[in-house]
């Protein structure tokens, strides 16, 4: 049934490319009422559990960031889809021993939270540089803004900051970009996001060009982009319901 493969493919296009040009259209409404004019985020659009071919579609489609939260997804994805020359942001809880897999590929880590996980990434970083001469990798240290411990989805706590990015800062092969953070549930994401501002303001004193801030997913990303964020993750608006994992 070759035709309706063909016709099944433009109808996912077509819907993505709506879905997309929806949510850029949100983000540059955003960017115009916080006063941000033409000083747009970078779109990350995370495709975690939908195939390799949405990816192709989207990068047809001018996306050039895609984030992924699981390496083993994220490793076959960016190997088959190597010649679109994607950057890939990893934006997952991630294990010190996938450290080696994830400088295979990625551009930047999103979830840096602790001091082995800079280590480990130094190290994987320094051999892939050594191997393959690979760009520095970015890292945005994760903070939790959830004082509910019990909740608690990932990230080091504010007051654990300062000594992250002075271990990212001195570590060679590594690039301190900034902070990243998921508004916690419960919390207003505005007021979440003002205190992440508040965390990336003091960052930026002692570290002036970690001025990033990567926050804001599909249902808080204008309240993000009032406060500052430079980069979104958004999934579900673009690619719609994440279909179930078998
Ligand atoms: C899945 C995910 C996103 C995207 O969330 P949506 O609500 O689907 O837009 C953003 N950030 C992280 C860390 C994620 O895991």
């Amino acid at each position: 049934m070759k035709g309706s493969r063909v016709v099944k493919d433009a109808e996912r296009f077509a819907e993505l490319s709506e879905r997309l040009a929806a949510v850029r259209s949100r983000i540059e409404s955003a960017a115009d009422a916080s006063g941000r004019g033409g000083d747009l985020p970078t779109l990350i659009v995370v495709t975690k559990f939908h195939p390799a071919e949405d990816i192709r579609r989207l990068a047809a489609l001018g996306v050039r960031d895609v984030g992924e939260n699981r390496d083993q997804e994220a490793s076959a994805k960016s190997a088959e889809l190597a010649e679109l020359g994607l950057h890939w942001h990893f934006v997952g809880q991630l294990q010190t021993k996938k450290a080696k897999s994830v400088a295979r590929y990625a551009h930047a880590v999103h979830s840096v939270d602790r001091l082995q996980l800079v280590d480990s990434l130094a190290r994987a970083v320094a051999t892939e540089q050594d191997a393959s001469g690979r760009t520095p990798l970015d890292c945005f240290i994760q903070v939790s803004l959830d004082d509910d411990a019990g909740a608690h989805r990932g990230g080091a706590s504010p007051s654990e900051v300062p000594v992250l990015a002075e271990r990212l800062a001195d570590a060679e092969g590594l690039v301190l970009a900034g902070v990243m953070a998921v508004a916690p549930l419960g919390a207003g994401p505005e007021e979440s996001f003002e205190r992440l501002a508040a965390i990336s303001a003091r960052l930026a004193a002692e570290h002036p060009s970690a001025t990033a801030i990567s926050a804001g997913m599909s249902q808080d990303l204008e309240a993000a982009i009032r406060f500052g964020a430079t980069h979104l993750r958004i999934g579900s608006d673009i690619l719609g319901s994440r279909p179930a994992v078998g």
